[in-house]
């Protein structure tokens, strides 16, 4: 019988749970998690801040006891793993009921990634946030339900996303971002959004560096050096790092991007660890080079592949063109792959096409509009990136992903079956629109 053991009980380490105990059904499975909860949705905390989700428990998609009586692996919430002994095949931990250890035969690194915050300081000061787990989203929601004036700083997807929240709260919002709201996006998609946040009543600064968050009478001074700002509490949303302080500790290689190293079966360096989740670093499937994507549907599917080759099977991970989407109240907000600046600073070949297109058929209502931007290489005609600002981008960029991951060109992209109704589409999509317009002008 073998023994597992797997660190971390967030999507990457229950989804490789499931799959070992599903495949080996006679092993001992352990999941060791430091928060109160497991298999929870972060992703879901600015929808519990705003109050569309009202109980945080809603954001928890199987509870530890589920795990303990239906499947039999053994979850001890709660619990911090404090160290690895990668020679005597023991992990230490403490919990509750101090500190302990339990050997194994395989482990799953599957920690996660923290909340980036370049000076540590700023944390000690009352009032300012980071959000990580499901117990940051209630004390958030629990602690800034008097304040008036918060600062988000920071203008990516979780920075869009607390806004959003804060602002329907009845907050005034300030959005503090040293580049331009959604960075990941070109500078002509990026100010479609800041606008439109400052037409819903969000102060929106952008090229504002936080060089300092200290406490004042109660309240919290940001800084940038020449221009300071009292708000009642700030939310820091700058971005995550992967979680690798017990990786180092374990001597396990950390790749180029300071994630944990991992081959195409997700193994580590260290034949008995594979490692799963925001904490590693996988192919990047546009330019071929190691990327750090720290999103949901990927710490999912590399638990999948990680549980299947630890239970004997040889599935590869094949990378990720790093799809991800939100929304700030109507406007939808979605990318794939990389931008204008990306194709620029790795001297590709490109084309840039860029459209307003109506969502749906122009006499339609509601009538909205989607601007869509595709970095296409010129030679192959095969999209490398595409950006979506707008209404109803889902099934868009569900179709510019497939096509950046698996390099399906331009012609091909203008003939798929993409389906038409009034009420979904024009009978000219985008999308067919931006292929046309390549298939026609770049020779
Ligand atoms: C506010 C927010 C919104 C997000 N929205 C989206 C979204 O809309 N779409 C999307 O794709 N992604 C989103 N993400 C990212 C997504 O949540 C992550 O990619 C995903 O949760 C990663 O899963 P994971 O299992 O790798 O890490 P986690 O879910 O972070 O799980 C890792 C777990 O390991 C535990 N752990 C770490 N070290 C130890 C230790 N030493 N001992 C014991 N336990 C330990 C941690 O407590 C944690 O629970 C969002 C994230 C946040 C914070």
């Amino acid at each position: 019988m073998k023994s597992i053991v797997i660190i971390g009980g967030g999507a990457a380490g229950m989804s490789a749970a499931s799959r070992v105990r599903k495949l080996l059904p006679d092993s001992s499975i352990k999941v060791f998690e430091e928060s109160s909860y497991v298999s929870y949705a972060p992703c879901g905390v600015p929808y519990y801040v705003e109050d569309t989700v009202k109980d945080i428990n809603e954001l928890v998609t199987y509870t530890p006891e589920f795990f303990i009586k239906e499947r039999n692996i053994d979850v001890h919430t709660r619990t911090h793993v404090t160290s690895v002994d990668l020679g005597a095949s023991e992990v230490s931990y403490v919990s509750e009921e101090g500190q302990e250890s339990v050997k194994f035969d395989y482990l799953i690194m599957a920690t996660g990634a923290v909340p980036f915050v370049p000076v540590k300081k700023w944390l000690e000061n009352d009032n300012v946030y980071t959000v990580r787990h499901l117990e940051d989203g209630e004390k958030i929601k629990a602690n800034l339900s008097k304040a008036k004036n918060v600062a988000v700083v920071g203008g990516g997807y979780i920075g869009v996303e607390m806004a959003e929240a804060l602002s329907k709260q009845g907050k005034k919002v300030t959005v503090l971002e040293m580049k331009r709201i959604m960075p990941g996006l070109d500078p002509e998609m990026s100010s479609i959004i800041s606008n439109y946040m400052k037409s819903r009543g969000v102060v929106v600064k952008e090229g504002f560096e936080v060089k300092s968050i200290e406490n004042s009478s109660g309240s919290v001074l940001i800084s940038n050096g020449s221009e300071s700002e009292r708000f009642d509490a700030a939310l820091l949303a700058l971005g995550v790092r992967p979680n690798v302080e017990l990786a180092k500790y374990m001597g396990l290689r950390l790749g180029e991007t300071g994630a944990i190293w991992v081959d195409d079966f997700l193994k580590t360096s260290n034949e008995m660890v594979f490692a799963a989740g925001d904490n590693i670093e996988v192919k990047d499937v546009v330019l071929g080079k190691k990327r750090y994507v720290p999103l949901a549907p990927e710490a999912n599917k590399e638990g999948y592949v990680a549980g299947s080759n630890l239970a004997g099977m040889s599935m590869v991970f094949p990378g990720s063109a790093g799809a991800a989407i939100t929304k700030f109240y109507d406007m939808e907000i979605g990318s794939v792959g990389i931008n204008e600046e990306e194709a620029k600073a790795s001297g590709i070949d490109y084309y840039a096409v860029k459209i307003k297109h109506n969502s749906r058929a122009s006499y339609f209502p509601p009538r909205e509009s989607i601007d869509l931007k595709v970095i296409f290489d010129k030679k192959k005609r095969v999209p490398l990136g595409a950006q979506l600002v707008g209404g109803q981008i889902f099934g868009r960029l569900s179709v510019m992903s497939l096509a950046v991951s698996q390099g399906i060109d331009a012609e091909k992209l203008f003939f798929a079956g993409i389906p038409y109704a009034p009420p979904f589409a024009p009978v000219w999509d985008s999308v067919i629109v931006a292929s046309r317009i390549i298939n026609e002008h770049v020779l």
